[in-house]
């Protein structure tokens, strides 16, 4: 998929104080999803992550022969598993980009009779793996690379009943490799004793793999050099999610740079991941930590540096840290985290080099970073390298140093989806006012005008999926094609920013205002995968504004249902087709009339978004209205909403 456009990070105008609540924790949903997949009975599990590094997971299960009912918007997994026991026939698992799906998987392909392909994304393919095929060879499976030695794809076979029961495994660069064999123990013929031959790093994943395990009934004990997992297989149990420590870590450091207040709920003392020990280091540098036993809050204060820390168990938040550090004025190093350069990216690279863009003195040491004399970063654009912990943690930077933009924003998808909601929700409250409506109501003239009065920005999304059916037109994509239609509107660069509109550089203002440009456009719009795409745009574009008037079809039910002021103009069919008469030239009323009313149609039985009013939107009839008494009755809301906000404050 083409990588998203860049996004222009904000600078915070004041201190917050945010209860943040974030999605499940990826490392406890992936565990928790084997241990589910090879039990006996059914396992409910709850606050699950949907992201691309789980939605691998899931997929992954579902071939190994597991039953999976999947309630996104619960966040509930319910998975009946299959007892430790693989298909017979050969099949292939995805591991995409995620490095524990990869990892967890290749011990459990070994489990099978039959033969299991084990693949993954170009990024994954380029992870290290070798220590873990070893492993998997002494231990009995037949291994046999379908690409480059010592990585993925790799096809397993010969495992099953004939497997050893001890194995041998480094745990230098990566614990994910322990924590595959582990989590495939309870399943094997004897079970299996692990030892570990190297020093171990990010202790806490291999402490959390077992945790895990003994929820789902497995006996995993550590013993001198390494691990004992005894042929339990696994039972079906009810299992409660923990939020995701590496995901709160952006809002604690959030908190910390701006002097601001952020308590993450779920996460407390009680917890099992290694990442929480980054608020440590926070308090090592100043700032206050409040550990309740379900929260943890940290406020922000001076930086008092420096700072010498061994972050080898808390490394995937070794981004993190170093913004806090860059954004700060202190020196510091981190130690311990050479293995990081094995990640989604050189992340040391990747930091370092992104930091050195802004002007911050930072430099590689052989086994991690350190930083001179923070607090001298300026606005650049930032590489992210498609690594979701270099976007998450640099928008943290462009909290407190104007000009910060991100490239390809997306990346955050492969952990944390809602990562941009959640980062909106440290601003106040911007001021978003959502005019919807069918065609010829007065919609664009009354929007532009509020703007103009309100001295906020204006959006005109329909522009938007104007400019996508002009693009299928001008490329002659073939409309019913969605998949096609889809990647026109994601690789397109529309720009409705100024009073024109771009598509991929080419003015098309006029182009997309004729009758057949909107039948074009209401027809893309029936597609649910452009209305994703456009919709993220949408929102990405409002948040960069910090507010603005949007209009469209969905702005107060889809795009922006937490709009204070919502508008929906309607009018009588005659009144709106004589407007638009008004307007155009080369087409008579009748056909015009037919043109809108087509589209009405669409528009409002498609099964994406209807166009159709929210709950509580003020409905406002414009046929004997003139433009000035629709404008004022909206500047009259917005005048009301700021009186109440203000004596809120
Ligand atoms: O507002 P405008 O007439 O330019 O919109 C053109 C078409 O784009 C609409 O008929 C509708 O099908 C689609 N649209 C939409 N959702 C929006 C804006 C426009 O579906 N938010």
């Amino acid at each position: 998929m083409a990588p998203s456009p860049t996004r222009r990070i904000r600078k915070l105008d004041a201190p917050f104080n945010r209860v943040v609540h974030l999605p499940g924790s990826k490392s406890i949903t992936n565990r928790a999803l084997v241990c589910a997949a090879l039990a006996h009975g059914t396992s409910q599990l709850t606050n699950v992550l949907f992201a691309d590094d789980t939605e691998a997971m899931l997929a992954a299960i579902v071939t190994l022969g597991a039953l999976v009912d999947i309630d996104r918007t619960r966040r509930r997994v319910t998975i009946t598993g299959i007892e430790g026991r693989l298909p017979t026939e050969s099949i292939t698992l995805d591991a995409r980009q995620s490095g524990t799906t990869a990892r967890f998987l290749l011990p459990i392909a070994a489990l099978s009779p039959g033969r299991v392909t084990v693949d993954g994304h170009e990024q994954m393919r380029a992870r290290p793996m070798r220590p873990l095929l070893d492993a998997l060879i002494s231990l009995g499976a037949s291994l046999e690379p379908v690409g480059q030695p010592g990585h993925l794809p790799i096809a397993v076979t010969g495992g099953g009943a004939g497997l050893g029961n001890h194995v041998s495994v480094t745990g230098d660069v990566s614990s994910q490799f322990l924590s595959g064999l582990m989590l495939a123990g309870p399943c094997m013929p004897n079970g299996l004793t692990i030892t570990v031959t190297t020093e171990l790093v990010s202790r806490p994943y291999v402490t959390m793999t077992a945790s895990a395990m003994r929820c789902f009934g497995a006996a995993v004990d550590e013993v001198p050099g390494g691990w004992h997992v005894s042929p339990t297989g696994y039972r079906a149990v009810q299992f409660a999610i923990e939020p995701d420590a590496s995901a709160a870590s952006y809002f604690f450091a959030a908190a910390a740079i701006t002097k601001s207040t952020v308590t993450a709920v779920g996460l407390g003392t009680n917890s099992t991941q290694g990442d929480m020990a980054f608020v440590d280091s926070l308090a090592r540098l100043g700032a206050h930590v409040i550990r309740e036993s379900d929260s943890t809050t940290v406020i922000g204060r001076d930086c008092e540096g420096p700072l010498s820390v061994d972050m080898a168990s808390y490394s995937d938040t070794a981004p993190t840290l170093a913004i806090v550090v860059a954004a700060s004025d202190c020196d510091a190093e981190f130690t311990g985290i050479g293995f990081i350069r094995g990640k989604e990216t050189d992340r040391i690279a990747a930091v370092v080099t992104e930091l050195q863009r802004t002007g911050v003195n930072a430099r590689e040491t052989p086994d991690g970073l350190a930083i001179t004399h923070g607090g001298t970063a300026h606005g650049t654009t930032i590489e992210t390298y498609d690594d979701h912990r270099m976007a998450m943690s640099f928008a943290v930077l462009g909290l407190v140093v104007d000009g910060i933009e991100i490239t390809n924003p997306d990346c955050v998808n492969k952990t944390f989806p809602e990562f941009w909601d959640v980062f909106e929700t440290l601003y106040e409250r911007p001021l978003i006012v959502a005019i919807d409506g069918p065609a010829g109501t007065g919609k664009s003239t009354v929007a532009k005008q509020v703007a103009a009065l309100a001295n906020i920005p204006y959006l005109d999304t329909g522009a938007m999926y104007r400019a996508v059916g002009w693009l299928c037109d001008r490329d002659g994509t073939n409309i019913d094609d969605r998949a096609a239609v889809a990647a026109a509107a994601q690789s397109a660069i529309i720009d409705v920013t100024h009073d024109s509109v771009a598509v991929d550089g080419v003015d098309v203002t006029a182009e997309i205002r004729t009758p057949h440009a909107s039948q074009m456009a209401s027809r893309v719009a029936a597609i649910p995968e452009v209305r994703k795409i456009l919709v993220a745009q949408q929102r990405r574009l409002i948040a960069e504004y910090g507010g603005g008037v949007a209009e469209g079809r969905d702005i107060g039910t889809v795009v922006f249902p937490d709009a204070p002021i919502k508008i929906f103009l309607t009018a009588r069919a005659d009144v709106r087709a004589e407007r638009r008469f008004a307007e155009t030239s080369d087409i008579t009323l009748e056909a015009l009339a037919e043109e809108i009313r087509l589209r009405d149609e669409r528009d409002s039985q498609r099964v994406d978004s209807p166009l159709r009013p929210a709950d509580d939107a003020a409905i406002m009839d414009t046929s004997d209205h003139t433009i000035a008494d629709v404008v004022n009755q909206i500047m009259a809301l917005i005048a009301t909403h700021q009186q109440e906000n203000a004596r809120v404050e």
